[in-house]
C-alpha cells in the first residue's frame, strides 16, 4: 500500500488510531479515512498477515507469511493459533494441546491468585483473572459501541501458560504483541508516522482474562489499547448498521478454524450482544480435510492400500484441498491431479454438489447453533432482520443458501469482504474514538447513479443519482450473439456515459442459460439499495430461471468531495459523453441489422433480383466502411440505407413463409 492512496487524516499527528483484528489464523489492521474505513496492506496489496511466529536457531523471529512458509519443516520452533492460549489456563487447553505441534507447559511456580479487577491493567504479562473459558455465553453492552465490553466477573486463580521454543519460555502475550507490533510498523510505514494506539477486536465470548491479555499484548507492543470491541460488533460498525435504525442483527462467522454466532441489539446506537455460541474447532479446515480425505481413499482404492502420505506430502495436500474448495466457490465443477511417482497419475473431478455432500455435516452444526443463539437470546428467527457474513469460508455458495435458508431470504450481507469487514469495524470505532466524522455518504438518498455496462462500453444507469433510499429498478436485457449461454454483468456508478469514466463496483455472470438465437433469452436485471445503503444486483433468465446476485456497498471509499467531483465532471463532459453514448447505440443497431441481413440473404438471398442484390451488397459494404470511423450521423444514414435495401429481401421473405403455410391448403381451411 501506498501513503498516498490515503487521504490526510484530520486529527493531527500521532494521533491516528488503529483498528486491529488480531485473528486466530490471520491478523489485519485499518485507518479511518475521510473515504472511509481502509485496510493497510503491504506493497503486493496483502492485507492479511498470517497470525504466525517462527524462530530461527538464533532466536531471531519472522512474523507472517513467511513465518508460515516454515510451518512444515520447523514445527516445534512455529507458533500459530497463539489466540487460542489468550487468557487460558492449561487445564482449559486440553483439546487444543492434542493438535499444536509447537510444546506449551504450565508454569506452577508463577501460579497467582490474581485479584484482578475487569478492565485495570495486570502488572505482568500474564498475570490475570479467569472466569470461565470456552464458549460462555455473553451478555454485553456496547455504546456505539461506546462502553467497555466485559463486565466484572469473579476472579480465580490460573495457572498461566507459555509457549516453550527451545527452552525459551514466552507467554501469549508477548507472542501476540509480535504480531501487533508488524501490524503497527506496516502501518507506519504505509502513512509515515508513528502510531502508539489502538483498536483490537476480541471474541464476543472472550472473558476478562482474555480481554485483559490482548490489552496486555497491545502495550507490550507499544500500543495503548483504547478500546476493546467485539468482533461481531466490529463487523456491524462496517456495515454502518449501528447508524440507522434499530435492528436485531445475527453475526455468522464462519473461518479456517473457530465458528462463531452472534445476536445483537442495535437500539439507539448502542449495540448490545444478546447471545453466542459457536464452536472453537469448526471452519475451513474441515472442509478441506473431507476433500483430504476423499482423496486419499481413492488413491489407496486405486493404487493400494499401504501407500503412505509423509507430512510434506500432507501439507501439500492440505493446499491442494483447500485450493478446491476454494475453486468450487466460483467453478461448478474442478479436476485435482496428483503425480504419485513412478508413473502413477490421480486425476479426479470433484463437482461443487459433491463438495456440498462432503460439507452438508458441517454446516448443519453451524446452523444448529444459530438456532441455539437465537433461542437464548430469547427471539424467533423471524426476529432476526439482518445477518452479516463474516470469515472467509461465507464465501462458498453452499454457506450462503444454508444461511439464506434457515435465516430466510434477503436478510445475509456479503457486501464487505469477509476476511477484512472486522478489521474495518474496528477502524470504525477508531475513527470515532478519535472525533472523526462517520463515513459521511451513508446518506438517504444515492449520491451517484449506479448501472451496468451495455454493449460497446456503454453506461445503462437503473438507478439515477439522488433517488431516496430505499428503492429498487429493474430492467430486461438480452443477448446479441446467437447461443450465447452466459452473460458478464458489470456493476458501475457515476454520472458519466461511458464505462472507462465510471466506478466499477463489482462483477458476477449469470451462467447456464440454454443456447437461443440471440435476442431471445430476457434476461431481468434487479437492483435494490435497502436503507443501509447496501446494493443487492441480481440476474435472472426468465425462460430457463437461471440466477446469479452480488451485494456490494456503493459508499465505501468515496468522499463527499469525490462524489462532487464526479458530478461536476459529469455537467462538463455532458456534450461529449451523449455523443459518444449515441455513437454507440447507433454502431449496436449497425451491427443488427448487419446480422440480421445474412441471415435473411441466407434464407431469401436466391429470391432478389441481381439488381436489388447490387444495390443491397454496396449499402452494406457503405455501412460497414463507415463503421471503421466514428461520425455517428454518417453511420444513421448508412443504416437507413441499409434497411431501405433491404426491404424487397424482408418482402421475399415474408412472400417465401406465406407460400410454404400456403401449400397445399384448401381455400376453405382458411
Ligand atoms: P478466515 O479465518 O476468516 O481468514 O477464513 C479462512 C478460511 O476461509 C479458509 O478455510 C479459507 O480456505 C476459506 N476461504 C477463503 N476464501 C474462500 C473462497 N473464495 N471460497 C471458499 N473458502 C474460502
Amino acid at each position: 500500500m501506498n501513503a498516498q492512496d490515503f487521504q490526510p487524516l484530520p486529527p493531527g499527528k500521532n494521533n491516528i488510531i488503529l483498528g486491529i483484528d488480531l485473528g486466530t489464523t490471520n491478523s489485519l489492521a485499518a485507518v479511518m479515512t475521510p473515504g472511509g474505513p481502509r485496510i493497510l496492506r503491504d506493497k503486493d496489496g496483502n492485507g492479511m498477515v498470517p497470525s504466525v511466529i517462527s524462530f530461527g536457531p538464533d532466536g531471531r523471529a519472522t512474523i507472517g507469511s513467511a513465518a508460515k512458509a516454515h510451518a512444515v519443516e520447523n514445527p516445534l520452533c512455529t507458533v500459530y493459533s497463539v489466540k487460542r492460549l489468550m487468557g487460558k489456563g492449561m487445564a482449559d487447553l486440553r483439546e487444543d494441546l492434542r493438535v499444536l505441534p509447537y510444546r506449551v507447559v504450565g508454569d506452577d511456580a508463577t501460579r497467582l491468585a490474581a485479584q484482578t479487577q475487569a478492565g485495570k491493567p495486570s502488572t505482568t504479562a500474564g498475570a490475570v483473572a479467569a472466569a470461565s473459558s470456552g464458549h460462555a455465553d455473553t451478555t454485553t453492552a456496547e455504546g456505539g459501541c461506546a462502553t467497555e465490553a466485559g463486565g466484572a466477573r469473579p476472579t480465580e486463580s490460573r495457572e498461566i501458560v507459555r509457549v516453550d521454543i527451545n527452552g525459551r519460555l514466552m507467554s501469549p502475550q508477548e507472542l501476540s504483541a509480535m504480531i501487533l507490533t508488524e501490524l503497527r510498523q506496516r502501518a507506519e510505514a504505509a502513512l509515515g508516522q508513528e502510531i502508539n494506539q489502538a483498536v483490537v477486536t476480541v471474541p464476543a465470548y472472550f472473558d476478562d482474562a482474555q480481554r485483559q491479555a490482548t490489552r496486555d499484548a497491545g502495550r507490550i507492543a507499544g500500543l495503548d489499547v483504547k478500546r476493546i470491541v467485539n468482533e461481531p460488533t466490529a463487523a456491524t460498525l462496517a456495515y454502518g448498521l449501528d447508524q440507522k435504525q434499530d435492528a436485531t442483527v445475527a453475526v455468522y462467522d464462519l473461518g479456517g478454524g473457530t465458528f462463531d454466532i452472534s445476536v445483537l441489539r442495535i437500539a439507539g446506537g448502542v449495540c448490545q450482544v444478546l447471545s453466542t455460541h459457536g464452536d472453537t474447532h469448526l471452519g475451513g479446515d474441515d472442509l478441506d480435510r473431507e476433500i483430504i480425505d476423499l482423496i486419499t481413499g481413492e488413491i489407496r482404492s486405486r493404487f493400494g492400500q499401504n501407500i503412505q502420505f509423509p507430512p510434506s506430502t500432507r501439507q501439500a495436500l492440505r493446499s491442494l484441498a483447500e485450493a478446491t474448495k476454494v475453486r468450487l466457490s466460483d467453478a461448478e465443477q474442478t479436476t485435482v491431479e496428483i503425480d504419485l511417482g513412478d508413473g502413477r497419475n490421480f486425476q479426479r473431478t470433484i463437482t461443487r454438489s459433491e463438495f456440498e455432500s462432503l460439507a452438508a455435516k458441517w454446516l448443519d452444526r453451524t446452523i444448529e447453533n444459530s438456532r441455539q443463539a437465537v433461542n437464548d437470546a430469547g427471539l424467533s428467527v423471524e426476529q432476526i432482520e439482518r445477518v452479516v457474513m463474516v470469515g472467509g469460508c461465507t464465501r462458498i455458495p453452499y454457506v450462503r443458501r444454508r444461511v439464506g435458508e434457515y435465516f430466510g431470504p434477503g436478510k445475509l450481507y456479503t457486501a464487505v469482504n469477509p476476511d477484512e469487514v472486522v478489521a474495518l469495524g474496528a477502524a470504525v470505532q477508531a475513527g470515532i474514538l478519535s472525533g472523526m466524522k462517520r463515513d459521511l455518504l451513508l446518506l438517504d438518498v444515492t449520491p451517484l447513479s449506479l448501472g451496468i455496462e451495455t454493449l460497446g462500453g456503454a453506461m445503462g444507469k437503473l438507478i439515477l443519482r439522488n433517488t431516496t433510499l430505499p428503492c429498487q429498478a429493474g430492467e430486461l436485457f438480452t443477448t446479441y450473439v446467437d447461443g450465447q449461454t452466459a452473460v458478464d454483468i458489470h456493476v458501475l456508478q457515476g454520472e458519466r456515459e461511458l464505462v472507462k469514466d465510471c466506478r466499477s463496483l463489482g462483477r458476477f455472470q449469470l451462467r447456464g442459460i440454454p443456447p437461443m438465437p440471440a435476442g431471445a433469452p430476457k434476461i431481468r436485471v434487479t437492483f435494490l439499495i435497502d436503507a443501509n445503503g447496501i446494493l443487492n444486483v441480481s440476474a435472472s433468465e426468465e425462460r430457463s430461471g437461471k440466477q446469479a446476485a452480488i451485494q456490494i456497498t456503493p459508499s465505501h471509499g468515496l468522499t463527499r468531495q469525490e462524489v462532487d467531483g464526479m458530478i461536476q465532471e459529469s455537467y462538463r463532459s455532458a456534450r461529449e459523453d451523449m455523443a459518444a453514448h449515441q455513437l454507440i447505440d447507433t454502431r449496436n443497431e449497425a451491427g443488427r441489422i448487419l446480422r440480421a441481413v445474412d441471415k435473411a440473404l441466407v434464407n431469401a438471398g436466391a429470391l432478389l433480383t441481381a439488381d436489388q442484390r447490387a444495390n443491397l451488397d454496396a449499402t452494406v459494404a457503405k455501412l460497414k466502411t463507415l463503421l471503421e470511423g466514428s461520425d455517428a450521423d454518417a453511420i444513421y444514414e448508412a443504416v437507413q440505407a441499409v434497411n431501405t435495401a433491404a426491404t424487397p429481401l424482408t418482402q421475399a421473405q415474408m412472400d417465401e413463409v406465406l407460400r410454404q403455410t400456403v401449400k397445399g391448403k384448401k381455400v376453405e381451411e382458411f
